[in-house]
């Protein structure tokens, strides 16, 4: 949809924001005359955006036309070593070549590396820095899979609780945030929506004006939390007992719908069985809830009807945070709060986009690469051990020779810093980094490459919080010499030599064939069959099918018919676990790293890393205007009042904060936001974080019990006077 005003020769472009956030907003894009952006703002034709953005995006220009975006290659000065530069001075260090110069010395390294060492010593390292579909995964794999680099399990973020959710319901769908608003019950559990699910918050007002009640389940006080009708603070990694135990009351006092349990679960018996071991004084003295407190939960959330729930990703980053999901995802199923519309849950809706992957992401060029065969996994939240392996013992694949990083910060959102940074400094690794901004990880780089922001390139776009497919289309041309990911791997390949056609495919043809689009110009897809790159274009955003006319038919998840999953029904007892060797139940395992582990002799306190609100992970955390909205927490460690008496400290004194990975000096401010035995720190750069250290100094490269993912959530530290 591009729009343009006669007298004033504006035009309004309609974009994607691609930042990594459930909501994926339609945004309006006002273009001048002279090609320059001028206003961004929520498109409120978008049922789920309504004309509004977040407050990081509302400013989004600082962003794209910030004077200290990189908008050149850049190449590392010889005999200038890697780590953590001066923050604006980091141009020092490097000197500008050209686009040709940087793509032919970066594939010839490549080249050698990959002839001296193998191709897999190459890895790839990327996230959700975009979540368009080409920016996240396109052209960039075509590349890596003809090149026969490692593959990355990408695990940093929400693996754990999207495997966790499938083996429950086979894919990933739940509630449309538009039907929240008809909701009774709202448990938003481990979920910050003020901060991070924002255009939920008006659905969630309205219906607490139709008396519907909000209750926040979190160890942290968060903005959502402040506002809810209950907050409950449990203790960190503890949502897997209080879920067992809700369980346990809801069947005790035969609260359960058992007509729904008949006709579309599998395994009740034996979750009934499990559930019973659950007791709630069993379950107060993990999670420190009365057992008054557990009890009135689960007969409030059996008991009313319509109730949602919505869960975030934070709950799944623990040590025992896959089954945590699991068990909470049982909830809904075992009320029947599916049947009724505005109930049910979501954890992501992103199982509901069908793109044809195969055809944007070829893992069939694995083929012609010379493994003759997909390369082996590297997971990324084990990229400090990945990068200081030693290897290769007889057998073993090769060491991490060269990283490529884009849509990525890894020197400060990876676990484990320190062990991250000491691979990065390597001088033997070629580190290539596809950025908009010197970063903690830029500070590494051999090669920068300037990357685009949503505004200057065209992607297509679903998304993990509701169900409308969006074209976001180019709104300006590249700042400075500034490329997509596709032009980027596009012409790197053909730097490689691979003569493969798929790699001079243009934006407009891989989105034609994420959406399978047809000979008739329609999509091939069951759930896309309307959608066509006309109708896209015009409209912005298309509903998928299943949600096309929500009030003449109500898109309601797993309330009847077949599910993707072995038995077909909603699972309590997984075979798949079973067959694994692994617990068919849920149960709760106390983490290593807990108040309840042995650890805890030595380092007592729980550690959370908390997002800010105003960043995005780490991006926007380099802009000042961010920065201010963030400044009352920022390089704060909050502490209960409790902990800090024991310790000796006194708000505002600096504080050291500590465990056998590694220490940072914060300044202690005590609240009650959290409880006793729970200290909390903020994830920001480390550059800009005081002595160079950000939390993640402290977090570990342990995984998660289900899905293999990063356990952020699972860290115990000690605090004494700094
Ligand atoms: S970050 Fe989220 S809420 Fe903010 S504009 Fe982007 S999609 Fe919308």
């Amino acid at each position: 949809m591009t729009a343009a005003n006669a007298s004033t020769l504006f035009r309004i472009v309609h974009t994607v924001c691609s930042h990594d956030c459930p909501d994926s907003c339609g945004v309006l894009v006002t273009v001048n005359e002279k090609g320059r952006a001028v206003k961004v703002a929520g498109d409120p034709k978008h049922p789920v955006t309504q004309g509004f953005l977040c407050g990081k995006v509302a400013k989004y220009l600082d962003r794209v036309y910030a004077p200290s975006r990189i908008l050149y290659p850049l190449k590392r000065r010889a005999n200038v070593k890697k780590g953590p530069l001066e923050r604006g001075r980091e141009h020092e260090s490097f000197e500008r070549v050209t686009w040709d110069e940087a793509l032919a010395a970066i594939a010839q390294q490549l080249k050698n590396i990959a002839d001296e060492f193998g191709p897999e010593s190459i890895l790839p390292y990327s996230y959700a820095g975009t979540i368009g579909v080409l920016g996240y995964g396109s052209m960039d794999r075509r590349f890596f899979h003809r090149l026969g680099a490692s593959q990355l399990d990408r695990t940093i973020c929400s693996e754990a609780g999207g495997v966790a959710w499938k083996l429950v319901y086979g894919n990933k769908l739940g509630t449309p945030t538009e039907d929240f608003r008809l909701a009774k019950l709202i448990l938003a559990w481990g979920a910050n929506i003020h901060g991070n699910n924002v255009h939920l918050w008006p659905m969630i007002e309205q219906a607490r004006r139709n008396g519907g009640r909000l209750i926040v389940i979190d160890p942290y006080r968060t903005r959502t939390a402040a506002l809810a009708d209950w907050h409950i603070a449990i203790r960190p990694g503890t949502d897997g007992a209080l879920a067992l135990g809700m369980m346990h009351v809801i069947l005790n006092e035969g609260l359960e719908d058992r007509e729904y349990i008949n006709q579309m679960t599998n395994g009740f018996e034996q979750l009934a069985e499990r559930a019973r071991e659950y007791t709630p004084d069993r379950v107060a003295a993990w999670t420190g809830m009365t057992v008054a407190g557990i009890e009135a939960l689960a007969r409030e959330y059996a008991m009313t009807r319509p109730a949602a729930l919505r869960l975030n990703y934070g709950v799944q980053r623990s040590e025992n945070g896959g089954t945590a999901v699991r068990a909470i995802a049982m909830l809904p199923a075992l009320t029947g709060a599916w049947k009724h519309r505005g109930g049910g849950g979501v954890l992501s809706t992103s199982g509901g986009f069908d793109w044809d992957e195969n055809a944007v992401r070829r893992p069939d060029l694995a083929l012609a690469s010379p493994l003759g065969r997909l390369a082996r996994t590297v997971n990324m939240s084990e990229l400090g051990r990945a990068l200081t392996a030693e290897g290769p013992e007889p057998g073993e694949v090769p060491p991490v020779k060269a990283l490529f990083i884009y849509n990525s910060n890894p020197g400060a959102v990876a676990p484990n810093h320190n062990a991250v940074t000491k691979g990065m400094a390597r001088p033997d690794l070629f580190t290539v980094v596809h950025e908009q901004f010197f970063t903690d990880t830029t500070d590494y780089a051999d090669y920068i490459l300037p990357a685009t922001t949503f505004l200057e390139h065209t992607d297509v776009q679903g998304a993990y919080g509701h169900y409308f497919v969006q074209l976001s289309q180019k709104a300006i041309e590249p700042l400075g010499e500034a490329r997509p990911n596709v032009w980027l791997f596009g012409e790197l390949a053909r730097r490689m030599g691979f003569e493969e056609e798929c790699f001079r495919d243009s934006e407009m043809d891989l989105i034609r064939q994420a959406l399978a689009i047809g000979a008739d110009g329609h999509s091939t897809r069951p759930e896309m069959e309307h959608i066509t790159l006309e109708g896209l274009k015009q409209q912005g955003h298309i509903p998928l099918a299943f949600h096309f006319s929500p009030e003449k038919r109500p898109f309601q998840p797993y309330v009847s018919g077949t599910l993707p999953i072995t038995s077909g029904r909603i699972e309590f007892y997984s075979e798949k676990l079973a067959a694994q060797g692994l617990d068919p139940l849920p149960a709760f395992v106390p983490a290593v790293e807990s108040r309840f582990g042995t650890l805890a002799e030595r380092f007592p306190l729980e550690f959370l890393s908390r997002k800010a609100d105003n960043y995005m992970n780490t991006t926007f955390a380099n802009l000042d205007g961010h920065r201010k909205m963030e400044a009352r927490t920022s390089e704060r460690l909050e502490m209960h009042p409790t902990d800090a008496a024991a310790r000796g400290i006194v708000d505002g004194e600096t504080v050291k904060i500590w465990n056998d990975r590694g220490e940072l000096r914060l300044t202690a401010m005590l609240n009650e936001a959290l409880p006793a035995g729970v200290v909390a720190g903020k994830l920001d750069w480390a550059k800009l974080s005081p002595g160079g250290a950000n939390v993640n100094a402290l977090t570990s490269e342990r995984l998660t019990d289900i899905g293999a993912g990063a356990t952020f959530y699972s860290t115990l530290v000690e605090v004494g006077k700094g």
